[in-house]
C-alpha cells in the first residue's frame, strides 16, 4: 500500500469522502488521490516523494508557480507581526487601492475569504440595490456552493430553479433562473417572462467549470446591453479569469464593463481570499455605509493580504508574464490538438491564454449540453495515463488545466511527450 492509499483510508474514516472538497476525491476518474506533501515551481511531490508536473495549480491561484520565494517571504514576515488582529490594517488599504486601480469596474471593493463568499455577497448587494429578488445564471457555470446558485439547469431554459444539492430549500433556489451559455435568445426569453424582476445576471465571462468554454464573439456585450435595458446588474464572476487572463480580468480582455465583479483564490496567492466590488453607488449599500449586511472576522486577514498583495504586485511589475502565458498556452494546447489530430483521436481542445480543456467528443463545445457529450470514461483513461506518466491534471472532465509562469519550455515539451505516448498507446477510448 502506498502512503497516499494509507492516508486516503484513514481520511475516509473522518472526512466525508476522505477530502475537504469533493473533486479531490477522484470519484469521476477512479484510483487514489495523490496526497501532496510539498510543491515548488511547476512540481508537486506526493507523500512518497514522487514528483509530478502540476497543471492544477491549486485550482488557479498559483499563477507564479508553487511556493514563489517572494510570496513565501511576505507570508513569513507578516506572520511574525501577528496572525490576525480583527481590526483595520494598512495592508487592506493597499490591497483595496491596487484592486480599484486595476479592475475596470471597481470603484470600491470588500475583501472576503473565498470565492463562494464573494459571489454570495455580490448577489445580496445586487438584490439590496435593485430591490428585486430574481437572478439569472448559466447552465454549467459554477459560482461556489451558495444555496441560490446551486441550481440544476434542467432541460429547459425557462424553468425556475430546482436545487442541485439536497439541503437547499426550494425557496432559496426559486428565484434563480437558468439560461444557456452563449445563447442570447435564452436570456432574452427570461427577461421577457420576468419583467422588472431580475436583480442580477451572473456569468463566468469565460466558463471554466464545464471545462473551458469561451464566450462567442459579442455575447458578453449583448448581455451588457440587455442588463442595461432592464435595470439589471451584470455580475462577472472572475474567480477564474481575474488576474489570469490579464491584470484587468475578462472585463478588460473583452472590453465589457460589469456592474459588479467577484474575485477569489488568485488574489490570495494561495491563501483563502476573495473579494467583490463594483460601482460606488452599489458598494455604498454595504454595511456599515448602507443596509446590505455583510461581515467577516477574518476578512482582510494580514497574512492572507500579504500573500495576495505580493502576488498581485509581482504580476503588475511583470506584465510580460501574461504574454508568456499566452504563448505557452497556445503552444501547449495547439500541439496537443495536433498530436490528437494526427493520431485520429476524437477530441476538442478549448483554450484561452493559460487555461485549456480537452473534451473527448467530436462536437464543438460551446455550452453545457455540448460539454456533456464528452466521453467521461475516455477522460478518466486519459487522466490516469497522464498521471502514470507524471503529469498531475485536475481529476475531472469539467475542470481546466492551469499553466503558470513557472511552466518552462522544457516542462511543456515533457508534457507533450507524455501526451503523445498516451495517445499512441490507444488506451483512451477502450
Ligand atoms: N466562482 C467560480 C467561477 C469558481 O471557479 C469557484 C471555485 O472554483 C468559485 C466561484 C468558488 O470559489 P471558492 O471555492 O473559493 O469558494
Amino acid at each position: 500500500m502506498t502512503r497516499s492509499e494509507d492516508l486516503f483510508n484513514r481520511a475516509k474514516r473522518v472526512l466525508p469522502g476522505g477530502v475537504n472538497s469533493p473533486v479531490r476525491a477522484y470519484q469521476s476518474v477512479g484510483g487514489c488521490p495523490r496526497f501532496i506533501k510539498k510543491a515548488e515551481g511547476t512540481y508537486v511531490y506526493d507523500e512518497e516523494g514522487k514528483r509530478y508536473l502540476d497543471y492544477i495549480g491549486s485550482w488557479g491561484p498559483m499563477i507564479l508557480g508553487h511556493n514563489h520565494p517572494e510570496i513565501q517571504q511576505a507570508v513569513v514576515e507578516a506572520a511574525q507581526r501577528g496572525l490576525s488582529f480583527g481590526t483595520a490594517t494598512e495592508i487592506e488599504v493597499k490591497m483595496g487601492e491596487l484592486l480599484c486601480s486595476l479592475v475596470p469596474c471597481f470603484d470600491m471593493v470588500r475583501m472576503v475569504n473565498s470565492g463562494t463568499e464573494a459571489v454570495m455577497s455580490s448577489i445580496r448587494a445586487a438584490r439590496g440595490f435593485t430591490g428585486r429578488d430574481k437572478i439569472i445564471k448559466f447552465e454549467g457555470c459554477y459560482h461556489g456552493h451558495f444555496d441560490a446558485l446551486l441550481v440544476k439547469a434542467g432541460s429547459g431554459v425557462m424553468t425556475a430553479g430546482i436545487p442541485d444539492s439536497s439541503g437547499v430549500p426550494k425557496g432559496c433556489a426559486m428565484d434563480t433562473l437558468t439560461a444557456v451559455y452563449n445563447d442570447i435568445d435564452s436570456v432574452r426569453k427570461l427577461f421577457e417572462e420576468n419583467p422588472g424582476q431580475i436583480a442580477a445576471l451572473i456569468i463566468e465571462p469565460v466558463a471554466a467549470n464545464m471545462g473551458v468554454v469561451l464566450p462567442r464573439e459579442g455575447f458578453l456585450k449583448e448581455l451588457r446591453d440587455i442588463c442595461t435595458e432592464n435595470g439589471t446588474l451584470l455580475i462577472f464572476d472572475e474567480v477564474i479569469t481575474g488576474f489570469r487572463l490579464g491584470l484587468t480580468g475578462a472585463q478588460g480582455t473583452y472590453g465589457v464593463m460589469p456592474d459588479l465583479a467577484t474575485f477569489g483564490k488568485i488574489i490570495g496567492g494561495g491563501m483563502p481570499v476573495g473579494c467583490y466590488g463594483g460601482k460606488r453607488e452599489i458598494m455604498e449599500m454595504i454595511a456599515p455605509l448602507g443596509s446590505v449586511y455583510q461581515a467577516g472576522t477574518l476578512s482582510g486577514n494580514p497574512v492572507a493580504m500579504a500573500a495576495g498583495l505580493t502576488q498581485l504586485k509581482y504580476l503588475y511589475d511583470h506584465p510580460e508574464i501574461y504574454t508568456g502565458l499566452e504563448e505557452k498556452g497556445t503552444k501547449l494546447y495547439e500541439a496537443m490538438k495536433e498530436i490528437a489530430e494526427k493520431a485520429g483521436l476524437t477530441c476538442r481542445l478549448n483554450h484561452i491564454s493559460s487555461l485549456g480543456s480537452i473534451f473527448f467528443t467530436g462536437e464543438e463545445v460551446c455550452d453545457y449540453t455540448s460539454a456533456k457529450t464528452s466521453d467521461t470514461k475516455a477522460f478518466a483513461n486519459y487522466f490516469l495515463a497522464m498521471l502514470k506518466g507524471g503529469v498531475h491534471l485536475a481529476p475531472s472532465q469539467f475542470e481546466a488545466m492551469f499553466l503558470s509562469d513557472a511552466h518552462s519550455e522544457e516542462v511543456i515539451q515533457q508534457t507533450l511527450k507524455v501526451f503523445a505516448e498516451v495517445v499512441e498507446k490507444g488506451e483512451i477510448y477502450e
